[in-house]
């Protein structure tokens, strides 16, 4: 078949020709390029070809040199030198080459050439051309894509797995490093190797799978395993490649997120330490500004306390005299300006040294507490009760309208101490004596206002003791006098100023004398004769009782030789002790000594103590006591039931009298809590084996009733006022005749 046969078709018998118009039919129609050649040269070829090389028919390319469509000569060459041996072997020849078209241009072309007759090739070669160029760029750019795409998944940071029923099909290389796996190695096998066990990784599926189904996205932390058993945190990302259909697989991307979640857990657990050190540090200094302030309480405290202790009473915890002078300071500024007044109140305790000497320390410390809490409470809050030591306590009223309201305020201190108190289990009754100084009327200092108020005080004392008294200038020269007298007796001794007086006491059963007690007398150039309740307490004071009391035991024993010379039979005399005189550890010598001196009798002599001597008990006043009654001495005990004690104290010692206080005897008659008194004194005094004298016996009836109740001997105005020495002779000899001591 040529090129050429075409016009000569007619000529052909007809099957000939019919079949060569079918061969044209189908060269013309085809849809590969064909070209056919001939001695290099073209023959025939169909539209196809002609427009894909760029000539205008098939007509302009015949007889053009095969040589036309190719990029060079030596190209052609070439090919013809390659195709040669392989169409003369009968054997298609395939090459894919750039071509020239027409205008130069080039595409690429793939040649499939096959000889007419390999064994005559030059009768002409059949090329079948296809311009590769779209479908070659397009692979190639395919290849690119993959290319990438493989240089992607190779050199992600993040494992890239794809799963398919379970199975790995593929994975990167991160992930087969992650997982410490080979290269290779996962493929095919399950995705079971990167959990610890079949229930963890039946958990996961059963948490992925629902996600992955519904076409979402799974991001999940997972705790995975390497290939060698260790662990790692990883974050899973995965989607199903087709939502609803797991076959067709799923994509995995993991990161290794160990490091994180380490550095998170990290960073958790340093959050946590931090959060614990500063929970403590700040408990540490909660609990140091704790202390701080508790240091600083503790300190105020302790300021307080001292500042307290400066201005306060340790036994009362009342305002002591510092603070009252300046509360008094004060005060008085204030009426000063306000024109007001101020009343200064200073009490004293009647008696309350007997009763600390009677019932000892304690007991006087905690009766001054009480009284110092009765008047604490009866008082305003702008007023100030102070003590100033002893039994002294003194009240400031401010701001007074009226001088009157003080003696409603000392009215009110003296029903305060009424009601009776009870210190240690005694029952005491105490009374108090108020002076009342005014400002601006008695003064206007406090040193002044003081002392006035302490006068008035002394004034009432004088008063017979439990009253209240204002200042009247005739008290300062009570008070000047009082020292005065301080100054005279000191020289009374050496003037021999003091006398004695004796006053007899009588046998109330034959009325005969049985005794004589010396009572001391001050005959004072100015004053004349000075009783001795109003100089004693001074001597005692002063401690001049001691040389005082020595002349009386003198005095008394040289009298009673005296009187015997006279003629007087031989009765006891009488002599009293003051406390302090009976503290001196000489007391015995001196005694004896008198006795002596004398020349009279030991047993004629009876020593007169007080209760608050015996009450004292100190190891000395049972020693002198005793050292007294061996030396032959008599002992009384001298105005019983003043002195708070207690009969059995008197078991103790050996005293051979009591004598009943001249309160008791006095109303004996008309109250009847005396008389059961003095009754029952006497009773128990017998049962003791003591002798009971009745003191103050002032008439008949006192005389006959302490008589009836068994009372040994009498004494008092009613048998005799005590006299000088010179009248007893003569007084005794009108008596019954004396009977005689008993040692
Ligand atoms: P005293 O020892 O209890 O003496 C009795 C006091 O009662 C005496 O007072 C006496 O005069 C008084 N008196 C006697 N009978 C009656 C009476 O019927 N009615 C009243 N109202 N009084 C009567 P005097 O002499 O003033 O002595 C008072 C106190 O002074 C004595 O009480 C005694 O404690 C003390 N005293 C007297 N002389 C001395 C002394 O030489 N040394 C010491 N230390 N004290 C003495
Ligand atoms: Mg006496
Ligand atoms: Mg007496």
């Amino acid at each position: 078949m040529t090129a050429t046969g075409q016009a000569n078709a007619a000529e052909m018998p007809p099957d000939q020709a019919e079949l060569m118009l079918e061969y044209r039919a189908i060269l013309e129609n085809a849809s590969v390029a064909i070209l056919f050649t001939r001695h290099s040269k073209v023959l025939h070829c169909n539209d196809r070809f002609a427009a894909m090389f760029g000539w205008a028919s098939p007509e302009e390319l015949r007889d053009q040199p095969g040589s036309v469509f190719w990029l060079s000569l030596e190209d052609y060459v070439e090919v013809g030198r390659n195709a040669g041996p392989v169409l003369a072997s009968g054997q298609a020849y395939e090459v894919e080459r750039p071509m020239r078209r027409k205008d130069g241009s080039t595409f690429l072309c793939h040649i499939v050439a096959k000889a007419v007759n390999p064994a005559a090739t030059t009768e002409g070669t059949i090329w079948i051309g296809e311009d590769v160029t779209d479908r070659r760029r397009a692979e190639e750019n395919t290849r690119q894509l993959m290319l990438q795409q493989q240089a992607i998944l190779e050199n992600a940071s993040v494992g890239i797995l794809f799963t398919q029923e379970g199975k790995i099909r593929h994975c990167n290389t991160r992930m087969e490093r992650m997982f410490g796996w080979g290269p290779g190695e996962l493929v095919g096998r399950s995705a079971r190797v990167f959990f610890a066990s079949d229930e963890d990784y039946g958990r996961f599926g059963q948490q992925a799978g629902p996600v992955l189904l519904s076409g979402n996205q799974l991001d999940v932390e997972w705790n995975n395993v390497r290939r060698d058993g260790s662990s790692l945190w990883c974050r899973i990302l995965a989607r199903a490649v087709l939502p609803g259909d797991a076959s067709q697989g799923t994509i995995w991307t993991t990161e290794d997120v160990s490091a994180r979640r380490e550095a998170q857990q990290a960073l958790l657990r340093a959050h946590e330490e931090l959060e614990i050190r500063v929970a403590e540090r700040t408990a540490e200094l909660a609990a140091t500004n704790l202390r701080l302030q508790e240091e600083v309480a503790e300190r105020q405290q302790a300021e307080e306390r001292v500042m307290h202790l400066a201005n306060h009473d340790a036994l009362t915890g009342l305002p002591n005299r510092r603070l009252l002078i300046d509360r008094l300071g004060q005060a008085l500024a204030l009426a000063h300006r306000e024109r007001q007044h101020v009343a200064i109140l200073f009490m004293d305790l009647d008696r309350f040294k007997t009763i600390n000497d009677s019932l000892g320390h304690m007991v006087g410390d905690a009766l001054l507490q009480t009284v110092a809490q009765r008047l604490s409470e009866i008082l305003r809050e702008g007023d100030t009760v102070s003590r100033l030591g002893g039994d002294e306590f003194v009240v400031v009223l401010p701001n007074l309208d009226r001088p009157k309201d003080a003696e409603r305020v000392a009215l009110k201190l003296v029903e305060a101490l009424a009601r009776p108190f009870e210190p240690g289990g005694h029952e005491l009754r105490v009374s108090a004596s108020i002076g009342i100084s005014l400002f601006p009327e008695d003064g206007t200092d406090t040193e002044s206002l003081l002392r006035n108020a302490d006068s008035a005080m002394y004034h009432a004392k004088d008063m017979g003791r439990n009253n209240y008294q204002f200042f009247l200038e005739q008290m300062n020269v009570t008070a000047a006098e009082r020292l005065r007298l301080e100054n005279d007796l000191h020289r009374a001794l050496e003037r021999r100023e003091f006398e004695l007086h004796y006053q007899p006491r009588i046998a109330v059963a034959s009325g005969a004398v049985c005794g004589i007690e010396a009572l001391i007398r001050w005959r004072h150039p100015e004053r004349g004769l000075v009783l001795p309740e109003h100089f004693i307490p001074v001597a005692e004071d002063t401690g001049l009782i001691v040389p005082i009391g020595e002349w009386v035991i003198n005095q008394a024993c040289r009298q009673g030789t005296v009187w015997g010379a006279a003629g007087l039979p031989p009765i006891p005399v009488a002599v009293n002790l003051s406390p302090r005189q009976f503290r001196q550890t000489d007391l015995v010598d001196t005694v004896a000594r008198a006795l002596e001196q004398h020349g009279w009798p030991c047993k004629l002599l009876e020593l007169e103590i007080t209760e608050g001597v015996l009450m004292q008990q100190t190891p000395d006043t049972l020693k002198t006591l005793e050292a007294l009654h061996r030396l032959g001495v008599g002992l009384a005990i001298d105005d019983f039931g003043t002195g708070y004690s207690s009969l059995s104290y008197l078991k103790r010692f050996p005293v051979d009298f009591l004598k009943i206080d001249q309160s008791f005897v006095r109303d004996i008659a008309v109250d009847p809590d005396d008389a059961s008194i003095v009754t029952a004194i006497i009773g128990l005094a017998h049962s003791l084996g003591l002798k009971v004298v009745a003191e103050g016996v002032g008439n008949a009836g006192q005389l006959d009733f302490i008589r009836n109740a068994g009372c040994d001997e009498a004494q008092g105005h009613h048998i005799s006022h005590p006299m000088p020495a010179d009248q007893l002779v003569a007084w005794v000899a009108n008596r019954p005749q004396p009977p005689v001591k008993t040692a």
